[in-house]
């Protein structure tokens, strides 16, 4: 076998082409999911951009602009919030379905943003079902974070929960209900009169939004997102039916599931797999594979519980080594070693048939790596994730210790060129799934990866 250090590196459209033939090798389905399997930031945007190209549709289910996926093609680096990463791809359709929530001045903005820089967006199609984030949800998000101080969720301020909020108690504004100015001005009244009454009684001191102010806002955004609004559902429906590829690609991770994560320190929707059927009006037995993305080590944003995290020096170097600092908010993201009951829970309330393993880069260097292989909580072992918020916080991980490698792996392509110790840590990994680990990703830009025959 070569070493690392001899691999020749072929040029970039060479690299370029091989991983564009080798992605056939990644099993994919006519209809495949990609989900977070920890808490976000695991990299899916890129792992996304990667599988879309074999796809002909690439859907969004669930979250808002809270999700902040980066690609990097070429030297081109892309911030993308709500708009799908298929967008960097001008033939391929991309969906924003019902399960998500849209605030017009940023995704116009987004649309925008890749107009600007040549890429097209006439194959964006947005929800008519799809709530919209007002500008009175912005101001709700904050107030309430700001009013429960040091007991704050951490949300991103982005609206998303009030917007949730308000479609659960059937008063929501959606897409379609938009296109009309006089039954979207009839809404807005509505609507502001109630989360105004709301702001007045317990923020006395906040200035009060008006409709008028609003529709002004919304009106010219409306003109740009009108000829994006489509039946999704039933757009999804037609590329199943003439055997188009479809990639749904998720937001967020399994950990910030409002039902299965770690509540209340959560987003307010569901970023697992299931979600891809009431997010999109899709059926659960078109869905072929499920690809859980996950991280080399574990992250997290915001508060909550996070039995691995490192508090000290390693937990740092992980910071700095992964640049792990929120693409939306900026924010230093927590970091800790790789979570095996995590993995597990994400396997099973996702039903994932495969991993992609991402990151792996970024363990370089470390002696000694740490993974957790259970947990002791009360002094009792407990193998599987627990889902209850004071079990999980007084959960103690227990770790198992693999040896580090120092080979800088960016440029590897092929799994036997990586070094033997970062082989026998995926192969760890893999065992313990009982899935295959299909793509490990060793670096942000598209051609980064090493790829697994399943
Ligand atoms: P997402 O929300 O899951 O798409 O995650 P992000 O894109 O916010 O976070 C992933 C970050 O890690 C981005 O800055 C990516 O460019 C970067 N990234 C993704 N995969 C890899 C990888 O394998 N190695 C390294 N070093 N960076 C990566």
């Amino acid at each position: 076998m070569r070493s690392v250090a001899d691999t020749s590196v072929p040029k970039e459209a060479n690299m370029i082409a091989k991983i564009e033939e080798n992605v056939s090798m990644v099993r994919q389905g006519k209809a495949t999911v990609l989900v977070g399997s920890q808490w976000g930031d695991e990299g899916k945007g890129r792992i996304t951009d990667m599988l879309a190209e074999n796809a002909d549709v690439v859907a969004r289910f669930s979250g808002g602009p809270n999700a902040g996926h980066t690609v990097i093609v070429g030297d081109e680096k892309y911030e993308l919030h709500l708009i799908p990463s298929g967008i960097l791809h001008p033939e391929k359709q991309n969906i924003i379905g019902n399960g998500t929530v849209v605030y017009p001045p940023a995704i116009v903005k987004e649309l925008e943003g890749l107009k600007n820089r040549g890429i097209q967006t006439h194959n964006l199609f947005l929800s008519e079902n799809a709530h919209v984030i007002m500008p009175y949800h912005l101001q709700l998000d904050r107030l309430e974070e700001e009013r429960k101080g040091d007991d704050s969720i951490g949300t991103t301020k982005k609206g998303i929960g009030p917007t949730y909020t308000d479609k659960v108690a059937r008063r929501g504004i959606r897409i379609g209900d938009m296109l009309d100015l006089a039954f979207f001005t009839e809404k807005v009244d509505e609507n502001l009169a109630y989360a105004n009454a709301y702001i007045q009684h317990n923020f006395p001191e906040e200035p009060l939004l008006t409709t008028n102010d609003i529709v002004e806002e919304y009106k010219p955004l409306i003109e740009v997102l009108r000829p994006h609004v489509a039946d999704t559902s039933l757009m999804l429906d037609q590329a199943r039916k003439e055997g188009k590829v479809i990639l749904f690609e998720g937001a967020q991770g399994t950990l910030l599931d409002l039902d299965h994560g770690t509540y209340p320190f959560v987003t307010s929707s569901n970023p697992t797999a299931g979600a891809v059927c009431t997010g999109c009006g899709f059926g659960p037995a078109h869905i072929d594979e499920v690809i859980g993305i996950i991280k080399a080590y574990t992250t997290r944003v915001g508060h909550g519980p996070f039995p691995t995290e490192l508090e000290d020096e390693t937990g740092e170097q992980l910071r700095q080594k992964g640049h792990e600092f929120g693409v939306t908010t900026q924010r230093a993201r927590r970091c800790g070693w790789f979570d095996i009951p995590i993995m597990k829970f994400a396997i099973r309330v996702n039903g994932l048939t495969q991993l992609a393993l991402t990151k792996l880069d970024v363990l370089t260097g470390f002696e000694t790596i740490k993974v957790c292989t259970h947990y002791e909580v009360n002094g009792e072992r407990i193998e599987h994730l627990p889902t209850n918020g004071k079990l999980l916080k007084d959960a103690v991980p227990v770790y198992k210790d693999v040896p580090g490698w120092t080979e800088d792996l960016t440029d590897v392509r092929t799994f036997d060129d990586l070094p033997k110790a970062a082989r026998d840590y995926v192969l760890m990994l893999e065992e313990i799934a009982e899935i295959p680990i299909s793509i490990v990703s060793v670096g942000p830009k598209r051609v980064q990866a090493v790829l697994r025959t399943p």
